[in-house]
């Protein structure tokens, strides 16, 4: 298996004045290259915290990340910055949209720091936005468009440097079920027709008939399908 990533041993625990949550308590799992995972589990049960674990948004306590070979802990803070930038795009429930930028100018923006030239962010952020649907709508600002308008800037923004892995948390929690299918059918083009890795997290088990596989997390630990059934 052409393993893009792989955790072995992951806890994270935070610690709260004399309490310690453990969001994380031992995750070991591998996700090749081109799966559609969909990572379920009830809310609280550490989703949202290993998805931001493999974006390199924040640090294990302890437990190992390795992304196409690199380990993730094995880089500073610029090294990392540089991974977010270049290997993922990420998606959230709530878009995280610049709401004084029109639609074109968010997409643009995670490109200047990849140092791409003005004239070609430009062309490339219309481009992406004209395969999201919206290359009617490039002067827009966020409050101008709906909802399922605004989560399709955020995914044309999380593609802008061409990411491998897209992680996506909830990206449909803000939208009414037709509109979620959307942006669903949008992803599930990403990653069969360009081939991208992604990793989406939700307590919607609809979301499981779009994966290619899917992960069930429970109190911060995999557990079987058929248990999270019961
Ligand atoms: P999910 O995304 O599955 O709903 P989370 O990963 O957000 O779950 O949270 C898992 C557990 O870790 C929860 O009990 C949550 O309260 C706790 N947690 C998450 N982030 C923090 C944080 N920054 N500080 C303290 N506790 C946190
Ligand atoms: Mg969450």
């Amino acid at each position: 298996m052409n393993a893009l990533i792989r955790v072995e041993d992951l806890h994270r625990h935070f610690t709260m004045g004399d309490q310690t949550v453990r969001a994380l308590s031992g995750v070991t799992t591998t996700i090749a290259a081109g799966e559609f995972l969909a990572m379920m589990g009830p809310s609280g049960s550490g989703k949202s915290t290993l998805l931001y674990l493999l974006g390199g948004l924040d640090r294990p306590t302890s437990g190992r990340i390795w992304i196409d070979g690199q380990e993730l802990s094995g880089l500073d803070e610029g090294g990392l910055a540089l991974y977010r930038q270049l290997m993922v795009g990420f998606i959230f429930q709530s878009f995280h949209l610049i709401p004084t930028m029109t639609a074109l100018q968010n997409v643009m923006f995670p490109m200047v720091f990849a140092q791409v030239p003005m004239a070609a962010r430009r062309a490339r952020a219309a481009e992406l936005l004209t395969l999201v649907g919206l290359g009617k709508r490039l002067d827009h600002r966020p409050t101008e468009l709906s909802g399922g308008q605004q989560q399709r800037v955020a995914i044309a923004r999380a593609l802008a440097n061409n990411p491998r892995l897209i992680l996506a948390d909830e990206p449909t929690g803000n939208l009414d079920s037709h509109t979620g299918e959307e942006i669903m059918a949008l992803l599930v083009r990403l990653n069969r027709e360009e081939g991208r890795t992604i990793l989406i997290v939700s307590h919607d088990p609809s979301v499981t008939d779009y994966a290619t596989r899917a992960l069930y997390l429970r109190d911060g630990a995999l557990v079987m399908p058929e248990v999270e059934a019961v």
